[in-house]
């Protein structure tokens, strides 16, 4: 048999590699941005070798492989695989159910700030609180870790999930599971606002506030809970999934935009929580743009809470397997004075984590930093949650 290229689906492959398995060729196929060999196949389309490749490739999302039954040579782009045909946004955004207006509305809105950029320095922001469900980066992975689960395990497991969440994971979830006939219970740290309560109870999640400052001090409690009550437990801190859906769209969809857009990016910014948002991003652009682009995280300042980001050395995954020009650090105040700053100039409510992605740019600049070119900014979430926190810095400070 020749070299062939068929459908992705139509392959069967007995082995499923582990995401850390396949970084190194994943790593490969977006910095030459296609393939050099066909995955080997026997006559029944099954996975022989190359399972690697299959596997990077299946994770980045192509829609067509090339196979053949022996070693060979090629040169295929991306493109022709079909790698970015999964961002089909619907034009005239009419949606056959809930679940579509997540992922036929991607990409969400890249936006210039106006009030952030100069001559020489265009500033945009990237509004995840577009999303449907949280209103924040979030809906992604609920979407996709849950998805991933259904595939894997069926009805293993009690039609129930657990979660310790700062939030946005929880409504996501709960959206999901509200879809699909589950029920959900969130664990919250103390840290995060009253609301959120409300709000998950209002999807029809059980809360359980657990009396620590951050979501990881407790997931271990959290798999004791489901182990106990069979119940799924995704886990955002360690699902590959995580990683993934942003590596597959979040990231894909942010180069469609900025390839249309005539963008440049010197550098992309944004908050670090479980790191799988930037840290996807960060893979994704060092590859395709070979080093050229610079990646800042942003973390809370120590001893203060931000919803959703948190220090590094708090432990985290994907952050530690690619590469990050700096993390810069920002005090709670200031996250929510540049959350206001950026409604009172720009007109748009943003979140907490939103405004220390906007402290961190602005630190960065008083450096020197980022003064020429493009610079994006990713915003996790909408300012809708954050009420008891604005007013509460608006009672002090105004
Ligand atoms: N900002 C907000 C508001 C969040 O809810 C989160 C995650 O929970 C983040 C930032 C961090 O995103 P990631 O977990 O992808 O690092």
């Amino acid at each position: 048999m020749s070299i062939r290229i068929v459908a992705i689906d139509k392959l069967k492959c007995e082995k499923e590699l582990e995401l850390k398995e396949v970084f190194e060729k994943m790593d490969e196929i977006l910095r030459v941005g296609g393939v050099k060999e066909p995955i080997i196949v026997d006559s029944r389309f099954n996975v022989v070798d190359n399972i690697e490749l299959y596997e990077a490739l299946r994770r980045l999302g192509v829609k067509l492989v090339p196979i053949s039954q022996k070693k060979a040579s090629l040169y295929l782009s991306l493109e022709s695989l079909g790698f970015y045909d999964e961002i089909y946004p619907e034009p005239l955004r009419v949606f056959k159910s809930t679940l579509e207006l997540l992922y036929r509305n991607w990409p969400t809105p890249l936006v210039l700030l106006r009030s952030l950029s100069t001559d020489e320095r265009r500033v945009w922001a990237k509004l995840e609180g577009f999303n449907p469900f949280s209103g924040s980066v979030k809906d992604r992975i609920g979407w996709f870790m849950f998805i991933n689960a259904m595939k894997k395990f069926g009805g293993t497991y009690k039609k129930f999930v657990y979660e310790a969440t700062s939030t946005n994971t929880g409504m996501a979830l709960a959206a999901m599971a509200a879809m699909h006939g589950f029920k959900a219970r969130f664990y919250l740290p103390i840290t995060i606002q009253k609301a959120s309560d409300v709000l998950l109870k209002v999807i029809g999640a059980d809360v359980v506030r657990v009396p620590k400052q951050l979501t990881v001090e407790f997931i271990d409690d959290v798999e004791r809970n489901a182990k106990r009550d069979k119940t799924l437990h995704l886990n955002q801190f360690e699902n590959d999934a995580n990683f993934e859906v942003h590596l597959r769209y979040t990231a894909k969809e942010l180069e469609l935009q900025i390839r249309e857009a005539k963008i440049y990016p010197a550098a992309i910014i944004g908050g670090i929580g479980t790191s799988g948002h930037m840290s996807a991003i960060a893979f994704y652009f060092k590859n395709r743009f070979r080093e050229n682009i610079e990646i800042y995280g942003v973390q809370p300042a120590k001893d203060h809470s931000i919803p959703g980001i948190r220090r590094v050395e708090t432990g985290m995954k994907w952050i530690h397997w690619v590469k990050f020009n700096g993390v810069i650090d920002t005090e709670r105040n200031e996250a929510v004075r540049e959350a206001i700053n950026i409604a009172r100039k720009e007109g748009i409510l943003i979140g907490l984590s939103s405004g220390a992605v906007v402290s961190g740019f602005k630190k960065l600049s008083s450096e020197g930093k980022l003064d020429r070119g493009d610079v994006i900014l990713i915003f996790p979430d909408h300012g809708f949650k954050y009420v008891e926190q604005f007013q509460e810095y608006l009672q002090k400070h105004e």
